[in-house]
């Protein structure tokens, strides 16, 4: 047998923005992809037009871009060679294609009254009984089929087997059965002449050459219509990997009320693409050595479909946020403050020695946001948290001598700070935590914090001064 050529497509509907979940599915193409030296292909599925967003392929192209993930084909590379691949510019492949499944009987039209659509439109649980409904079209004859198709109102059904049980091999599962008896002739083409999903998926994949299909676990109960669909067709069937549901911590289906789900939202948090691809990956997959972190080199390296499981994977967002630390550790402070610009006031000037200072105990750039306020933000209401614990007399002689000590001065080091501090201590007769809480609260606002030399050089010697002059 002749080996196919690797090729794997993503294929989202532009509903809206990149789910993490489709970005997980976006990921683990790309990876197989590019670890067998095959292509990948972007392929835009917006044939329920009711649903279409308007600007959502260019939101999921520019969120893919961002991760990292380039495509081999689709809506915007300059390879066009399968293309079009939007589904709403291939109309015509799909009604030649249900032609000829009509006429070879596998594929039937059913003309809807209009009293029945009505009364379908206003009860959902009618959609069953009107399948069976339309079982009285499958006997009529395919050029009648065809005919009617041009009728209002008329839409085009997918024989099913009768009885049949429709094996195929999951390369996640294993192996699967579905019995056919169980299933409704789907709906193929609907009553505005576009394909379902079901329909322009399968001639798209094959079309588009496709020998991997790798999607989430919501498509499985698809699974058996598109097998019979390649079936009746006589083409070949790609194989399949169906990967395990996002779950919240309570183990329901990823929400969006429990937490973001789009990566634009993450994206504008600041999360680094790094720690993203390394997260994602990890949500349904793991080595047996059970490393943590991984490139995207490394991840086309080790990554591998028989390593992930079947049953639903946590979407941890403290994992995220640890995974998060691990990189901004990596990171020297200047290229912090560059990674960090559009999520910071833009007046506040960033420098080293702050990032330096707090950046150990920092996971996100939102933490770092707030962890920086300190050295933009004049503390406010100190009078009252300093006189809560210290007599006034202690607070104006303290607050004297520092002003005094340091305007000796035009930059701070150890040695001109220990003699500043030794000054203020003999000054004001305070030594210990009642001379340094007070100066740290003057100067910080808070009782705790970064080292207090490191910060008085962060923030620069006048601004000490002014802090000093201004506790209010
Ligand atoms: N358009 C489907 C989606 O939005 C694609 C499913 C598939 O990959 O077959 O997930």
């Amino acid at each position: 047998m002749i080996k196919r050529e690797v090729r794997l497509r993503f294929a989202p509907s532009p509903t809206g923005y990149l789910h993490v979940g489709g970005l997980r599915t976006a990921l683990f193409n790309y990876l197989f992809a590019k670890q067998n030296n095959g292509k990948i292909i972007l392929r835009i599925e917006d044939t329920d037009q009711k649903r279409l967003v308007k600007d959502s392929i260019d939101k999921i192209i520019a969120s893919l871009k961002w991760i990292g993930i380039d495509f081999d084909e689709g809506p915007h590379t300059k390879n066009q060679n399968k293309g079009p691949y939007a589904q709403s510019e291939r109309l015509d492949l799909y009604r030649e294609n249900v032609v000829s499944l009509i006429e070879k009987g596998y594929a039937y039209t059913c003309l809807y009254p209009d009293e029945r659509i009505l009364q379908i439109s206003q009860d959902e649980s009618l959609k069953k009984s009107a399948a069976e409904y339309d079982k009285k079209f499958k006997d009529n004859r395919p050029e009648d089929s065809i005919s009617n198709m041009k009728k209002k109102n008329s839409v085009v059904r997918l024989a099913m087997p009768a009885n049949e049980n429709i094996l195929v091999k999951d390369l996640i599962r294993g192996n699967l059965k579905f019995d056919s008896s169980l299933l409704d002739d789907p709906i193929i083409i609907k009553s505005d002449g576009y394909p379902t999903y079901h329909f322009a998926n399968v001639v798209d994949d094959h079309h588009m050459k496709i020998s991997h299909v790798i999607r989430g676990e919501e498509w499985l109960p698809s699974l058996p219509k598109h097998i019979h669909l390649y079936k009746c067709f006589n083409w070949e069937i790609p194989e399949f990997a169906h990967l395990p549901l996002l779950l919240n911590h309570d183990r329901t289906k990823l929400s969006k009320r429990q937490g973001d789900v789009a990566v634009e939202d993450y994206i504008k948090k600041g999360y680094f693409r790094e720690s993203l691809v390394n997260f994602i990956a990890l949500l349904g997959w793991h080595e047996s050595n059970n490393r943590e972190f991984y490139t995207m080199n490394d991840l086309i390296d080790a990554f591998s479909l028989k390593r992930v499981q079947s049953s639903g994977a946590i979407f941890d967002i403290k994992k995220l946020n640890w995974i998060n630390q691990h990189y901004l550790r990596q990171k020297s402070s200047n290229e912090i403050i560059q990674l960090s610009k559009n999520h910071i006031p833009s007046d506040w000037s960033v420098n080293e020695k702050m990032v330096d200072l707090i950046k150990d105990k920092t996971q996100t750039i939102e933490e770092l946001k707030e962890d920086l306020k300190i050295f933009f933000r004049t503390p406010e209401n100190l009078k009252k948290k300093l006189e809560q614990n210290f007599p006034s007399s202690t607070i104006s002689n303290i607050q004297a001598s520092m002003i005094k000590n340091l305007e000796k001065y035009s930059h701070i080091d150890k040695e001109i700070f220990n003699q500043i501090m030794k000054k203020v201590a003999e000054e004001s007769d305070c030594k210990g935590k009642s001379l340094w809480q007070p100066v740290r609260l003057m100067l910080t606002g808070q009782a705790r914090g970064p080292e207090l030399l490191g910060f008085m050089q962060a923030i620069g010697i006048q601004e000490c001064i002014n802090r000093l002059k201004d506790v209010k």
